[in-house]
C-alpha cells in the first residue's frame, strides 16, 4: 500500500484540516508525530527508501530505538496542507541505539520539534498505549497562562470546574510546564517529564500537546482543554462575581460514573 492511501495519514490529514478551522494552525504552528505499529509499517514499507543520512538526536530516546515515526516536516503551513501534502509529512527511522534518525520517506526534514516528541512517546509507551501527539496553539489556552498560577493543580482544577466532561476526558488534570524556547531541548525535558503522569501538557505562551492512542483522540483531548479553557476565559473576561461552577465533589462523581478517579492535588 502507499503512504498516502494509509488510515494513519489519512487521518492526520483530516485532523490537521480541523485544527485548521479551530484557528490553531497560524503559520507554521503544529506538529503531529505517531509512533506506527509493526502492521502500519508493514502494510507500507514499499514506500521507504533507505538513502538517507542518519541525523543525531539531541536528546538519546532508547525507548524508542528502531521504532518507525510518521510526523510532520518542518516548515510546514497545515493551512496548505492538501498542497504537496506528501512533503509536509515524513516517516523517520530510529537507530539501534535511540541515538539518531534518518528520514526513510516524505519530506526532507522532520518538525523541529522531534526531540521533544520522541520523548515523550517514549514515556507515553512505558504506562499507555498512547502513540500519538497533536501539538497545536489554540488562543483561550494560551491565554490562561497569563491569567492562572504556573502549577499543574491551578490549570487542572480551573479546566475541570469549567466543562463537566473535563472530570473524565483527562481526571489525571494536565501538566503546565513554564516558558521555554519553541523546539529547544529544555522543552522537550520538561515535557517528557510532565507527559510520564499527564496526557496533556500546556506549554506557557505557546500551546497545548496532547496524546492519545490515535491522532484523532490526541486531538480529541486538545480540543476539549481548549473548550474548557474558552468557557473559563469567558467567565473571567465578563467581570461578574462567579456566583456557580462545578464543585470537587460533583467532578469527582462525574470521573466515578465513567470509571475513573479524580486526581487529588496535595496543596
Ligand atoms: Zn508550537
Amino acid at each position: 500500500m502507499k503512504i498516502i492511501e494509509s488510515n494513519f495519514y489519512n487521518e492526520a490529514l483530516r485532523f490537521i484540516r480541523y485544527g485548521c478551522e479551530m484557528g490553531w494552525h497560524e503559520r507554521n504552528a503544529g506538529n503531529i508525530s505517531l509512533r506506527l505499529l509493526k502492521e502500519e509499517v508493514d502494510s507500507v514499507s514499499e514506500d521507504f527508501a533507505f538513502e538517507r543520512e542518519w541525523v543525531s538526536i539531541s536528546y538519546p530516546v532508547p525507548e524508542m530505538a528502531n521504532e518507525f515515526i510518521f510526523t510532520t516536516a518542518t516548515g510546514s503551513y497545515f493551512i496548505d496542507i492538501q498542497n504537496c501534502a506528501e512533503t509536509k509529512f515524513c516517516i523517520c527511522q530510529i537507530s539501534g541505539d535511540g541515538g539518531s534518525y534518518r528520514v526513510v520517506w516524505g519530506g526532507t526534514k522532520p518538525t523541529s520539534e522531534l526531540c521533544g516528541h520522541l520523548m515523550s512517546l517514549g514515556q507515553l509507551r512505558k504506562r499507555s498505549a498512547n502513540r500519538a501527539v497533536y501539538h497545536c496553539h489554540p488562543a483561550n489556552t494560551v491565554a490562561l497562562t497569563y491569567v492562572l498560577p504556573k502549577d499543574d493543580k491551578s490549570f487542572s482544577e480551573a479546566l475541570w470546574e469549567s466543562e463537566t466532561e473535563c472530570a473524565f476526558v483527562f481526571s489525571e488534570g494536565v501538566g503546565l510546564v513554564p516558558f521555554f524556547v519553541p523546539g529547544s531541548l529544555d522543552l522537550a525535558i520538561a515535557t517528557s517529564e510532565k507527559i510520564q503522569k499527564y496526557n496533556a501538557v500546556i506549554w506557557s505562551f505557546h500551546g497545548v500537546f496532547a496524546s492519545g492512542e490515535t491522532i484523532g483522540s490526541a486531538f480529541g483531548l486538545a480540543h476539549a482543554i481548549e473548550k474548557a479553557a474558552e468557557i473559563k476565559i469567558k467567565v473571567l473576561s465578563t467581570g461578574l462575581p462567579v456566583l456557580n461552577t462545578i464543585s470537587t465533589e460533583e467532578q469527582k462523581k462525574t470521573a466515578n460514573t465513567y470509571g475513573y478517579k479524580l486526581n487529588e492535588f496535595k496543596d
